[in-house]
């Protein structure tokens, strides 16, 4: 008999899944007794989303209970089952090997960040999805596909939002290990900041820039770099923050990694570390990515209506992310800047501005985050991908009885 918990609700509690109950199968066997058995299943794996997309009219499933495995192998690590980048990383370490790149937060799971286009920052970075090389999804007979490169449905999968099935196990490409040193600032001019993204994001590994949109003493670069200091932000008249790090309206207390030396990529790319809480936690997020070459026209266009959602925010986030050919990446085909939003936790009165930013960013072809709040009509998003025919019939066949579908799906895509 499967164990069954509470659905609950997302990890800052801005949606509470509809879905009556969260199966907990104990292994494969149990789990392709759970898939076959249901009408209508998604998978719910760390909750950092922001919206419904894990959400199911009828029950979700969690592979929390099932065994997990880390395979290190060569340019390539397999990871099977719920694995988080958190346990993830010190074992590709202990290897001699790293990921390209890592989000804001090593809580995440694997499975769920390539699912949703997961992404740091940097000129040369691709998302997380775009690591991936091959997957195992379980479908709704039970069987399991596995899918590399080669397999017509790879382009849609590796980035395939839930809908192809239980991804059951991930292959990421590993690159050797590599050090990194970050450093904070605040001071650097905003319109130098926006007017020459190249240099600004471009200028080590992985840059963010925080703002509030207004007070400059609010802005903040946050650059992670191979070696020594940034000298490119000094020159663009940064100064170095001591402890008291702020990200726009949120006070950091104690939960970032470490500043100023040296250390293992793992320890330092991640804004946040493991054992803290990350970001504010009363919090929603959105994120809208725009072509890089409109970066300016689409921060003035945003920066023109910041009084009208200045209230709800607590900070802006800026990074940029490379262009990849995942069929519904918001990278697909072109490298993006992502403009990111970390609302107080009000969802009336988010949704109520999200449209204002829609409109403003509407004129730079712009796409949302998959995991975060957005009110973009399904038209306008998928009218921003041209893949998008063919990720819906690559679905439909991966799943014909349409088990792994829900509300989010069809609203956003018209599966
Ligand atoms: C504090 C914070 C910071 C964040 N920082 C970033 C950031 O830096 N960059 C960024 O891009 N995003 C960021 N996010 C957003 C978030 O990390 C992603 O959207 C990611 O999808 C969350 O994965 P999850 O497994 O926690 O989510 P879940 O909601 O559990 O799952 C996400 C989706 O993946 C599907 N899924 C998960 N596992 C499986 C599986 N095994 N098989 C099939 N489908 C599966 C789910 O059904 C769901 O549709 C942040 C979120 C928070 C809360």
């Amino acid at each position: 008999m499967t164990e069954t918990r509470a659905a609950g609700a997302t990890w800052s509690g801005n949606h509470h899944y509809r879905a009556a109950e969260v199966l907990l199968p104990a292994d494969a066997g149990e789990l392709a007794e759970v898939v076959a058995s249901r009408p209508a299943l998604r998978v719910q794996a760390t909750r950092h989303t922001f919206n419904d997309i894990a959400d199911a009219d009828g029950a979700l499933v969690s592979l929390e209970r099932m065994p997990t495995r880390v395979d290190v192998t060569d340019d390539r690590v397999r990871v099977e089952g719920l694995v988080t980048f958190a346990q993830l990383a010190p074992m590709l370490e202990a290897e001699g090997r790293a990921l390209h790149n890592l989000g804001s937060l090593p809580h995440i799971s694997v499975a769920g960040a390539a699912a949703t286009g997961t992404h740091g920052s940097g000129m040369g970075n691709g998302n997380l999805s775009s690591a991936v090389t091959a997957l195992e999804i379980m479908d709704a007979d039970g069987r399991t596909h596995h899918i590399d490169r080669g397999h017509p449905w790879f382009g849609a999968a590796a980035l395939g939002l839930g809908a192809f099935g239980v991804v059951t196990a991930v292959e990421l490409r590993t690159v050797p290990s590599y050090t990194v040193v970050q450093q904070a600032f605040t001071g650097a001019a905003w319109d130098d900041l926006v007017s020459d993204p190249a240099t600004v994001f471009g200028g080590s590994r992985s840059v963010s820039v925080f703002t509030t949109w207004g007070d400059p003493a609010d802005d903040l670069v946050w650059a992670k770099s191979d070696t020594g200091a940034p000298t490119w932000v000094e020159e663009l008249g940064g100064r170095a923050v001591g402890d008291d790090l702020h990200l726009g309206r949120i006070r950091t207390l104690d939960n970032t990694t470490e500043r100023g030396t040296p250390g293992p990529w793992h320890t330092r790319l991640p804004h946040f570390r493991a054992d803290a809480l990350p970001s504010d936690g009363d919090e929603i997020q959105s994120e809208y990515f725009v072509p890089i070459t409109a970066a300016a026209e689409a921060l003035a266009a945003v920066r023109a209506i910041a009084p009208s959602f200045d209230a709800h925010l607590l900070v802006t986030e800026l990074r940029t992310v490379a262009a990849d050919g995942l069929w519904l990446s918001p990278a697909f085909e072109r490298d993006v800047l992502a403009i990111h939003f970390t609302w107080r936790n009000d969802t009336d009165g988010v949704l109520g501005v999200l449209p204002h930013i829609e409109r403003a960013l509407a004129p730079f072809d712009v796409r949302p985050h998959w995991g975060k709040a957005f009110t973009m009509p399904g038209e306008a998003v998928r009218a921003t991908l041209p893949r998008t025919e063919d990720f819906l019939a690559a679905a439909r066949e991966a799943d014909p009885r349409g088990v792994f579908r829900n509300a989010y799906l069809e609203r956003t895509l018209g599966l």
